[in-house]
């Protein structure tokens, strides 16, 4: 059977579809980039935005219409949200919520694996040279805004031993490995005691982590990238998002003292700089004056640092002050990209009845004066960096140039020629 397969969203939902797409491997199935030769498509789903949702119903009806008549499987985050809407567009065999192999590859007909799934057995999971870890799934919180606690559950971390085993298969093919999943600050909150470990009883070396979850035998992510650092130190770790205000000392110090092994970049989302939209976001784990405050105190440790957010413009309720004061913190942090959303309702989440709708025309110019913002930022950190050697890894390849990506996040497009044909060095930014 040839499977054609697309993924929408994040890294998460890249990683969930690595698995699917082993999967469907380990049964016989050949994996076509055209879907004019599949006889079946899988599309991973994402339910962040409306626009994500009208993607994935273009796609479908796109799929339907294949001399074939293609049918599709849909999966993951919208799926698993789905009110009927889905399953009824043209072509659609099955809608699957969440992302376990052994139901999409029911869901195709095929017999699904005796044994578990693990991403270890897979070469890798983007390109050459990146991989990607998934260390937990899920989210405790409750942010107003977001479908996503619905979609995917409550946190749920994998042990240090299992992700240290799984990080020391992908460095034998990527010279880099983001660690990824949906609220990666939280890792371990989940779980008591990692296999092994007594609580309170430390692994080799100092004493790691936030104290309070080290007394309890907790593993966190500081400790996480702490096993990491130590099995795999030829590695370059890169978070892929994180909480400002979870950057806990450890992952600080790891960040200021371990530049070859974690990436000097951080996405921290913002969503807003004003802290009445905060509070109503849900977001009651920080406020503008402690997400700057972090940051600034990062930034000034650093002799370079990648720093990106995402940014919801026109939530319900914002007004012309509350844009005036995220416009003010974009502009006194050092980003070097930005990530802006114009607000868009989500069913079953509660924004909707938080406040008053932003006319559409004010939310879109709202939204356009931030994307300048991080724009001219964006050229700014370039600029300032043209010259610089930096710590390079291949990322990609298109057009008889190599993509090279710099621990801070900047792109770098070598001539093929220029290359000299390894995943990872010093590159010269341009
Ligand atoms: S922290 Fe908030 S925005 Fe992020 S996944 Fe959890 S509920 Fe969604």
């Amino acid at each position: 059977m040839n499977v054609y397969f697309h993924t929408f969203g994040c890294k998460a939902n890249q990683y969930d579809t690595a698995l699917v797409v082993q999967a469907f491997a380990d049964q016989g199935a050949t994996v076509v980039d055209d879907p004019a030769a599949a006889d079946l498509a899988v599309v991973n789903s994402c339910t962040v935005t409306h626009e994500s949702e009208a993607k994935l119903r273009r796609l479908v009806r796109r799929l339907a219409r294949q001399g074939k008549r293609l049918e599709t499987v849909v999966m993951g985050c919208a799926a698993a949200r789905d009110d009927g809407a889905i399953a009824a567009l043209p072509g659609v065999r099955a809608v699957i919520g969440g992302a376990e192999p052994a139901a999409v590859l029911r869901a195709a007909g095929m017999s699904s694996p005796p044994v578990p799934l693990s991403a270890m057995r897979r070469g890798g999971t983007t390109s050459r040279s990146r991989g990607l870890l998934k260390i937990q799934d899920g989210c405790d919180e409750h942010c107003t805004f977001c479908a996503t606690t619905i979609a995917r559950g409550a946190n749920r971390s994998r042990s240090i031993p299992e992700l240290v085993a799984e990080a020391q298969a992908l460095a034998e093919h990527h010279a880099e490995i983001v660690l990824t999943g949906i609220h990666i600050g939280t890792y371990g909150q989940d779980r008591t005691t990692d296999p092994g470990r007594k609580p309170g009883e430390e692994p080799d070396g100092p004493p790691l982590g936030d104290p309070r979850a080290r007394a309890r035998g907790q593993s966190s992510l500081g400790r996480l990238l702490e096993a990491l650092i130590v099995a795999v130190p030829q590695v370059r770790f890169r978070l892929s998002s994180i909480e400002a205000t979870e950057v806990d000392d450890t992952i600080a110090r790891l960040l200021i003292d371990a530049p070859r092994q974690l990436a000097a970049h951080l996405h921290a989302p913002l969503q807003s700089g004003s802290n009445r939209v905060l509070k109503r976001m849900g977001r009651h784990w920080y406020t503008a004056e402690s997400y700057r405050a972090r940051l600034e105190w990062l930034a000034a440790r650093l002799p370079v640092l990648g720093l990106g957010a995402d940014i919801i413009a026109g939530f319900p309720g914002e007004t012309d002050d509350d844009h005036r004061a995220t416009a003010a913190l974009v502009e006194a942090l050092p980003f070097t990209y930005l990530h802006v959303f114009p607000y868009s309702e989500r069913p079953g989440a509660a924004a909707a009845r938080l406040g008053a709708p932003v006319p559409p025309r004010v939310l879109h110019q709202r939204a356009r004066e931030l994307r300048d913002l991080g724009e001219a930022k964006a050229r700014r950190h370039h600029a300032g960096r043209v010259g610089r050697r930096a710590d390079g890894v291949v990322s990609g390849h298109r057009a008889g140039k190599v993509e090279v990506l710099t621990q801070d996040y900047v792109s770098v497009y070598l001539p093929t020629h220029e290359w000299n044909g390894s995943a990872r060095f010093e590159v010269t930014v341009r």
